[in-house]
């Protein structure tokens, strides 16, 4: 892993300037805080060659802008300090309110995070005649779980295999497939081991057992990668479960956040039928952004945003401020692998210590603290009535039709 950031800590300069001096300007100043290079995030495309094994018919780039949320105070098992998120986005307003959001939840002592648990699961099937046949696979891969074991463990030097659970569907066994994928992401980590296993198991089971496998597949999509699913947002089987929570002070309530503890309590409550009407799973106002515009950013596999930003908010009136907190049950990041060691995407990682190996759980706190610092700032936006107003002023580059004007405020 790259060396920590230093402890850093004001206001980004030149905001509300947009010009190439003042790009550049942040961008040293933040190189500074973190002691980090950061000439890549302004520099061209890589070469060509670079591109390599990350993409096919590669014909040029879209580029994101980058902005940087921050200075965001964390108290994690991993991520312990101040840290400024970089945010690959088009959505005008977003950096400002994680900024607000990092601003107030700082001001108040930091965020507590911790990762509770760390997986990858994927899950390939088998078919057979009845269930007759179904059932007896199922205890006859609980016998040979240590052979499992091994012949997954030997495709990878990183990789751990955690559970092999078989889950009978009538005539369809999935093997819940689970590893610890270490730094990785593991979406070719544990496909590569689960298919060695399929390969020893439709040649072993037979031969043993005098049974016929129908047929089989790699993956069955029990797994449900880069889906929602109940299944996994509740057995977190799929990437980190993270938790946050922060203790809001009631001056900084009024100073940052212009509302109150209760007003913001009364307006968490107020969203939770509605939430359920709408059969939402967890309560929250917009988690996704934040996980899109960082794994943009740092090279992370965007697909899995529908998942990983699923989660749950929590608010407690108390005497002399709010607590607050989220679960975000299924958190799918890697510092290696992917798209993570190309050069603006490793600059991006390394601006918060969490290049390479020993990264990834660091990463998954920092993304679960700078998600509840947005979805602060968006409820207290919204409860205090600042939310249109935020993002007529700053979440614009709209067609040149111009505005219509906003009606007078009642
Ligand atoms: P990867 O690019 O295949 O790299 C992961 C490999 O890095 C590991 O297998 C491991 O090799 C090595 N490694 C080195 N240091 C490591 C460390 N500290 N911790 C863990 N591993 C380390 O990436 P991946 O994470 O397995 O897969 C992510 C990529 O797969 C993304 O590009 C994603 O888009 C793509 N993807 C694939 C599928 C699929 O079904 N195959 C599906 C979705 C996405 P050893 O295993 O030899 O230890």
């Amino acid at each position: 892993m790259s060396t920590p950031p230093r402890l850093h800590s004001g206001h980004l300069p030149f905001q509300g300037r947009y010009t190439e001096e003042a790009l550049s300007g942040r961008r040293s100043w933040i190189a500074e805080q973190t002691g980090v290079d950061l000439s890549a995030l302004g520099g061209g495309p890589p070469p060509a060659s670079a591109i390599e094994g990350n993409i096919e018919n590669h014909v040029g780039y879209v580029q994101i802008p980058v902005g940087v949320a921050g200075p965001l105070r964390i108290d994690g098992e991993f991520a312990q300090g101040t840290f400024f998120v970089p945010l690959a986005t088009t959505e005008g307003a977003l950096v400002a309110s994680a900024s607000r959001g990092a601003r107030a939840i700082t001001e108040s002592g930091g965020a507590r995070v911790r990762v509770i648990s760390d997986q990858m699961m994927r899950s390939p099937s088998f078919i057979f005649r009845s269930l007759v046949d179904s059932v007896a696979f199922a205890s006859w891969v609980r016998n040979e779980e240590s052979a499992i074991r091994a012949i997954a463990e030997s495709q990878t030097r990183h990789g751990r295999l955690l559970s092999c659970e078989p889950t009978v569907l009538g005539d369809t066994v999935c093997l819940l497939m689970s590893y610890d994928t270490g730094d990785a992401y593991g979406a070719n980590m544990v496909m590569r081991c689960n298919w060695a296993v399929c390969n020893y198991i439709v040649s072993a089971f037979p031969a043993q057992s005098g049974r016929e496998i129908l047929d089989h597949y790699v993956d069955s999509n029990m797994g449900a990668e880069k889906k929602i699913s109940f299944f996994t947002y509740t057995t977190s089987m799929r990437g980190k479960r993270v938790v946050a929570e922060a203790k809001l002070d009631r001056s900084v309530t009024k100073s940052v956040l212009r509302t109150t503890p209760e007003d913001l309590f009364e307006a968490f409550v107020a969203g939770i039928t509605p939430t359920a009407a709408a059969g939402s799973m967890g309560v929250n106002v917009n988690f996704s952004n934040v996980v899109a515009a960082i794994f943009a950013a740092c090279g992370q596999d965007i697909a899995t945003v529908p998942e990983s930003a699923q989660g749950q908010l929590n608010f407690r009136l108390e005497s002399d401020g709010l607590y607050f907190g989220c679960l975000m049950p299924n958190i799918v990041v890697g510092t290696v692998g992917g798209g993570t060691a190309l050069p603006a995407q490793s600059a991006a990682l390394d601006m918060m210590g969490c290049k390479g190996t020993g990264g990834a759980k660091k990463l998954a706190e920092i993304v679960c603290a700078t998600c509840l610092a947005l979805d602060l700032s968006t409820f207290s936006a919204i409860c205090s009535d600042h939310f249109v107003r935020a993002h007529e002023k700053l979440g614009r580059n709209r067609p040149k039709t111009g505005p219509l004007g906003l009606p007078p405020q009642v």
